[in-house]
């Protein structure tokens, strides 16, 4: 397989999730760019129903216009209690503007009177990678936790004040963001996803 360039596409603007990738990819040749470098392309339109369908869409759809390799990720959580709400709709759970306070509280509000043994929560991040001749893959990272009564901690972002991890007997918002990385469902599949793009290299 030939590529154009031997630039990586991150479909996101995310700065916060760009640094995080080129951590990861620091061992292989490759010039890793974000949708910063890309201002004049339209925002994908995340309306898949599931994390699968979105990530792979925005990687498609900036791999087609670009004709870069491109790669992209849709996460959330979910929550066993309400059927695996709030999923896909995790940023916006609590409606527009999209707010993480909103959000705790409409959870915590959802599973008022339940007991922490039926609490059970997962974070699910799906990466796909897409090239320019589609091609298309997909790995997936989950992480197993419980949603506690209150907040807890001040780090991280989104759920994870309310994302009590039981290995570490912490909630994600008392981890380092190293110590997060290691065990996240975000981790787990940016790691498999290298493996990918390795084997993609290797082959081209
Ligand atoms: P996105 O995939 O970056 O768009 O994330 C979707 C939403 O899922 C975020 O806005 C958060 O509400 C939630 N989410 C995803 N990953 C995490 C995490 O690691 N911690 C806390 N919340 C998360």
């Amino acid at each position: 397989m030939k590529f154009k360039t031997t630039k990586l596409l991150l479909a996101s603007k995310n700065q916060g999730k760009l640094e995080e990738l080129k951590v990861l990819l620091q061992e292989y040749p490759l010039e890793v760019i974000s949708l910063e470098e890309y201002p004049e392309l339209p925002e994908t339109i995340e309306d898949g129903k599931t994390f699968e369908e979105n990530a792979i869409k925005k990687a498609w759809e900036k791999a087609k216009e670009t004709g870069l390799l491109t790669i992209a990720d849709d996460s959330g959580l979910e929550v066993e209690a309400l059927g695996n709400k709030p999923g896909v709709y995790s940023a916006r759970f609590a409606g527009e503007p999209k707010s993480d306070k909103r959000n705790n509280q409409k959870l915590l509000s959802l599973l008022k009177g339940i007991p922490l043994e039926e609490r059970k929560a997962r974070f699910v991040s799906v990466i796909a990678i897409a090239t320019p001749e589609k091609k298309i893959y997909t790995v997936e990272g989950t992480c197993e936790g419980r949603i506690l009564f209150e907040e807890k901690g001040a780090g991280g972002f989104g759920y994870d004040p309310l994302f009590y991890f039981p290995d570490l007997n912490k909630t994600f918002a008392e981890l380092t963001l190293s110590e997060k990385n290691k065990v996240s469902h975000r981790g787990k599949a940016l790691r498999k996803a290298t493996q990918i793009l390795g084997d993609l290299f290797n082959r081209a």
